[in-house]
């Protein structure tokens, strides 16, 4: 019988791979495969069986522990956690088309501008952030209201007026070396206005997590005499969760930081050349229900990197992150495996 391609199967599917192959997965990851038993109370069965389905899948929870060994990242897969019940707020898709009040949708009156002004897209146009994170800190507000409307020329014009205000930023400040997008779509993600927009952050020093990634890539260079990048995405690709698209490695990624994390790497020279493959996949986000999620970009060593996860249901009134995202192992119910079955590119 042909070995099911999911997470629980990891451990597996891995030993079926070359021994070169499993080396090298060997030498990024651990995994470990366990099971959570419970015993469920005759009363609880009819409640078990409508949340989680099966008694018997509930009483023995396999649970997947893979950890990064390289990057320090690690997550504990156990696809129940999605089940359990969520206390709920009441809300309706409409609701993001109300513009009542809307600071975005009166961006010249009511948002500051760049000490070297505003730069003008064809859909969008920039505006400084009133409390900044960062020496420069602006704002791409679409000029489309509602955040889920998307189009191809709308993202592609987004990301070229990011580039304009990252030039500019540059222009005036030679010791720029920091250049970070951020895209919040709606509060999951923590977005504080639902009008469309992304940041843009420019500083003279670079973040930790940028930094330190640089570090690991540099050290596995010294040490393996290999790319870092190109090797986690040979991991993913032997698995079935990697795919090269033009000049760009998307990874389904074995570690994500929460639910449905994609990364893609890619060596085009300019970013908004991406735009098309960003627009593709946030367009199969939309499809498997993601209603909110984080979006980030920014360059290391060669290559661009975006980093791309859901958050969560818009009615979700618990938060996704606790202390195990915090200062433990990423929990995380979606399974890569079936990730990538259902992204279309
Ligand atoms: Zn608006």
């Amino acid at each position: 019988m042909e070995l099911k391609r999911e997470i629980t199967n990891l451990p597996e599917l891995v030993n079926k791979l070359k021994k070169k192959d499993k080396e090298l997965f060997n030498r990024f990851y651990s995994v470990k495969l366990s099971v959570g038993r419970l015993k469920v109370t005759p009363e609880m069965e009819t409640f078990v069986k409508s949340k989680f389905k099966s008694i018997k899948k509930t009483e023995n929870q396999k649970i997947v522990c893979i950890n990064n060994k390289l990057t320090w990242e690690g997550n504990l897969f156990n696809e129940l956690r999605s089940m359990r019940p969520k206390p709920k707020v009441k809300f309706k898709l409409s609701e993001l088309d109300n513009k009542e009040n809307c600071l975005f949708c009166n961006i010249e009156k009511q948002t500051p501008l760049d000490i070297f002004g505003r730069i003008k897209g064809k859909h969008c146009i920039t505006a400084s952030n009133i409390a900044k994170c960062d020496k420069f800190h602006g704002l791409i507000i679409f000029n489309e209201h509602n955040p889920l409307k998307l189009k191809k020329a709308w993202l592609k014009d987004y990301f070229e007026t990011a580039e304009k205000w990252f030039d500019r930023t540059d222009n005036s400040n030679k010791k720029m070396i920091n250049n970070f997008l951020i895209w919040n779509c709606l509060w999951r993600s923590s977005a504080s206005i639902i009008h469309g927009h992304m940041q843009i952050t420019a500083s003279e020093t670079k973040y930790q997590k940028i930094i330190r990634l640089e570090e690991i890539y540099d050290k596995y260079k010294k040490k393996y005499k290999s790319d870092y990048f190109l090797d986690l995405f040979k991991i993913h690709k032997n698995l079935g969760l990697g795919e090269k698209i033009g000049k760009s490695m998307v990874l389904y990624y074995l570690t994500p930081i929460k639910e449905k994390e994609i990364v893609v790497l890619s060596k085009e020279k300019r970013f908004p050349e991406i735009s098309d493959l960003i627009y593709n996949l946030i367009k199969n986000y939309f499809r498997i229900g993601v209603q909110s999620f984080n979006v980030s970009l920014t360059k290391i060593k060669e290559y661009w990197m975006l980093r791309l996860v859901d958050r969560g249901s818009l009615e979700n009134r618990n938060s996704d992150i606790g202390v195990m995202e915090l200062y433990a192992n990423s929990v995380v119910a979606y399974d890569p495996f079936r990730l990538v079955k259902e992204i279309k590119l």
